[in-house]
């Protein structure tokens, strides 16, 4: 994303972000506005990503010279006569055109490939398609988007659409082709979000930060964790799910705090999921609070009776509010430093069972360490991926 004196320019990357993080889009725009620094980002897990992924465009790139093809290259993508050179290869009619600068409008990219085909087009008796080269296994939808776009940069530029997009993955390098018409209206469908995003008056916006699959590899990503732990993030809690979060702040229970407080039953019962899933949460909650207020953070998880019967191969008696309240605690693992897990030292108020009766608080229980990860264990997913996704469960066709 960048500023232009006649208005933000916008690519295919910033397509794929706001497809899986709304939040990322104004991070992104505030920092092309000058508004906010760019974090300084460096991760080796990335960069290794993106190494393979160049070899992996000289593999296919190697694949196709030795079909005895004809290869043009329009040269650095950061030069101005990029385009231009592009243009010229276009009418030029190379069987591949490698690393193509492509522009119209606000938009902007670079298609890894663009391959000729016997269509005939505004270029002659020929016209091209747009290939691009993945390290994946399955076709995700932001690929699906950048391929849309390039597509339709190819179409104005030519004169006509191309009807396929194809991806190269290292399987076998041989092109998974998808039909254009097939994902045009979801990509149209995003690029007018996207545009609405950064439009001048949607600028102010108010948009949070709430964890997704791309947190693992965004640049924002400990801005964005401060604000989250700043604000006591029910992500926190560790197990919970989106289901979970959504319902409960429906509720007005926000944070780890307000969760670990939450009387049980929960009246009226969750639209969404079991209730006792909601009682696990708050109990685990209450754990990690109680490990906050000793200043020594506990790394303990909750388990329901159902849980520890199911790791112990032992009876699984169905986990029930009033059950979780009588649950005992595991046995500690050899070397693990039980103080950790001391019973805590806040008040801990009754817990009322379905039936009405009220039993007393549960004890702290010792449990195993393990990692608390804020969203990845037993997370529902974000809800942008299962959303996406959608348009990808088609097959893609051989037409
Ligand atoms: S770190 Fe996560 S929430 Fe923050 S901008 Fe990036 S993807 Fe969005």
């Amino acid at each position: 994303m960048r500023n232009r004196s006649d208005g933000v320019e916008l690519s295919a990357s910033d397509l794929a972000g706001h497809l899986g993080c709304r939040h990322l889009t104004a991070l992104d725009l505030a920092a092309a506005n000058g508004d906010l620094a760019p974090p300084i980002w460096y991760d080796p897990g990335l960069e290794a990503l993106q190494e393979r992924g160049q070899e992996l465009e000289q593999l296919y790139l190697d694949h196709l010279r030795a079909q005895g093809l004809t290869i043009s290259m329009p040269g650095p993508h950061e030069d101005g006569a990029a385009l231009e050179r592009t243009l010229a290869a276009l009418h030029d009619g190379a069987d591949v055109i490698y690393q193509a600068t492509l522009a119209h409008g606000r938009w902007r990219g670079r298609a890894d490939f663009l391959q000729r085909t016997d269509s005939a087009s505004d270029l002659g008796p020929w016209s091209y398609e747009v290939v691009d080269a993945k390290l994946v296994r399955l076709t995700r939808a932001g690929t699906i988007l950048q391929l849309c776009l390039y597509s339709e940069i190819i179409g104005g530029l030519q004169g006509l659409l191309p009807a396929r997009m194809h991806v190269v993955t290292p399987a076998d390098l041989r092109p998974v082709p998808f039909r254009v018409h097939d994902y045009l209206a979801f990509h149209r469908l995003m690029q007018r979000r996207l545009a609405a995003a950064v439009d001048v008056a949607a600028v102010g916006r108010e948009t949070y930060p709430d964890p997704v699959a791309q947190c693992d590899f965004c640049r924002w990503w400990r801005r964005c964790d401060d604000r989250r732990r700043g604000d006591d993030h029910l992500c926190f809690v560790a197990g919970i799910a989106r289901l979970q979060i959504d319902e409960l702040r429906g509720r007005g229970i926000a944070t780890l705090a307000a969760l670990a407080d939450m009387p049980l039953p929960l009246d009226p019962k969750p639209a969404r999921g079991a209730e006792d899933t909601y009682a696990r949460v708050r109990e685990q909650a209450r754990v990690q609070l109680a490990g906050r207020r000793r200043a020594a953070p506990s790394t303990s998880r909750w388990t329901s009776p159902r849980d520890r019967a199911c790791a112990g191969c032992q009876s699984r008696p169905k986990a029930t509010s009033s059950s979780i309240s009588r649950a005992t605690p595991m046995p500690a693992a050899a070397g693990w430093n039980t103080s950790w897990a001391a019973p805590p030292a806040v008040p801990q108020s009754p817990i009322t069972t379905p039936a009405g009766r009220s039993t007393p608080a549960p004890s702290a229980p010792r449990s195993r360490p393990s990692s608390i990860s804020p969203w990845r264990a037993g997370s529902a997913g974000p809800t942008s991926t299962s959303i996406t996704s959608r348009p990808m469960s088609r097959r893609p066709s051989s037409a």
